[in-house]
């Protein structure tokens, strides 16, 4: 077998190999139960850990405890791909997203398809996403609900309609409509969220239409793919100590140079080094926040039902049992403010630090 390695061979981690290592999975030995990769071990966990809730880490590099999950229908959206089991996040988040459902049917969007949110016990995903890891990130398409119910093999094979078109990078205006600017409006208005990572076209085609109250645009974020979904981040949660925060960037409605140059040829040239493992892929527990191993550890809980969200006026079970971890007071219910202005603490608008300034590399699923 021949195997091409890399040129010039990057180091990667610790170990100058690792990157060759990788590519020679499949004849690779078995990991020790120490080298055991994380996305195999959050990949294989069903359920939350009971305890009260708290994401641990960063958003490409963590997990939560206490996770609840969005119903797979509710009046308005519903769960796609339900098979891989990622509807589960901080209670806030779950609340916002159901929040978030009713406000966009009051702006004339018929309901949610959600995407993926988190694992059950967040942590690196086996596919996809880089982040979604402490359970504060969730994506939702930019197709709307259909009006007749959607079918379990339906939510797992529908294809998406992509905004964007692919050469140029501009939104598809046959296909664009207010609502979708309604839309990403009205998630950027809760004060939780602190950004919601779109395609580049699709924040130029705000940047060129939005009239009125533009500050909201701060928080739309350029980023690789979300040509058919969009993403939202919600900052760290009360009770979560051991939460990173983003680091915060200029603030300004980023219809700048920053924007400018993903029209550029830059940032679609073709990766130089595909073979470079994603971080995701090589991450053992000992990546990690060492509090990840308490949460992989915790309890089951009943049921997904017992920790399943019902919105407002619900209890989640999660919530009023034990904590496994040495963890801060648990919300009874999560609780979403849908007014109310940022808190200046708030470190809305971060630059993702894994990204950093963006280079033409393999495009980060999100
Ligand atoms: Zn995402």
């Amino acid at each position: 077998m021949h195997v091409v390695v890399p040129k010039p061979l990057r180091t990667f981690g610790r170990h100058p190999l690792a990157a060759l290592v990788l590519t020679l999975a499949g004849l690779a030995a078995q990991p020790t139960a120490a080298e055991e990769l994380a996305k195999n071990l959050f990949g294989a966990k069903t359920l939350p850990a009971v305890a009260a809730p708290q994401s641990i880490g960063f958003y490409s590099k963590g997990c939560f405890a206490g996770g609840v999950a969005i119903p797979l229908d509710g009046p308005k959206w519903e769960v796609m791909r339900p098979s891989r089991n990622r509807r589960w996040g901080h209670p806030t988040m779950i609340a916002l997203i159901e929040k978030l459902s009713r406000d966009a049917a009051a702006d004339g969007w018929p309901g949610l398809l959600v995407g993926d949110i988190s694992q059950p016990r967040g942590g690196p995903m086996l596919t996809g996403h880089a982040s979604h890891q402490i359970g504060l990130d969730a994506d939702i398409w930019l197709t709307p609900m259909p009006d007749r119910k959607l079918s379990i093999n339906q939510r797992e094979n529908m294809s998406a309609t992509l905004l964007v078109d692919e050469k140029t990078h501009l939104v598809k205006d046959a296909i664009w409509v207010p609502a979708h600017m309604r839309l990403l409006r009205r998630a950027a208005s809760y004060p939780e969220v602190e950004r919601i990572l779109v395609n580049p076209g699709i924040k130029k085609k705000l940047c060129d239409t939005v009239k009125g109250d533009r500050a909201w645009l701060r928080k739309v974020r350029p980023f690789w793919g979300h040509d058919y979904h969009f993403h939202i981040r919600i900052g760290c949660q009360p009770g979560s100590p051991n939460c990173k925060r983003q680091d915060a960037t200029a603030p300004g409605e980023g219809c700048d140079k920053s924007l400018d140059w993903w029209f550029t040829e830059e940032p679609w040239r073709p990766n130089k080094n595909p073979d470079r493992p994603k971080a995701r892929d090589v991450m053992t527990m000992a990546s990690l926040p060492a509090e990840c191993q308490a949460v992989l550890d915790g309890p089951d809980p009943a049921s997904a039902e017992v920790v399943t969200y019902y919105g407002d006026g619900v209890a989640v079970a999660a919530a009023t049992t034990a904590p496994v971890l040495a963890a801060a007071p648990p919300p009874a219910r999560a609780s979403v403010s849908g007014t109310g202005a940022l808190p200046a603490s708030v470190n809305a608008f971060a630059a993702t630090p894994e990204i950093g300034i963006p280079l033409p590399r393999p495009r980060p699923g999100n």
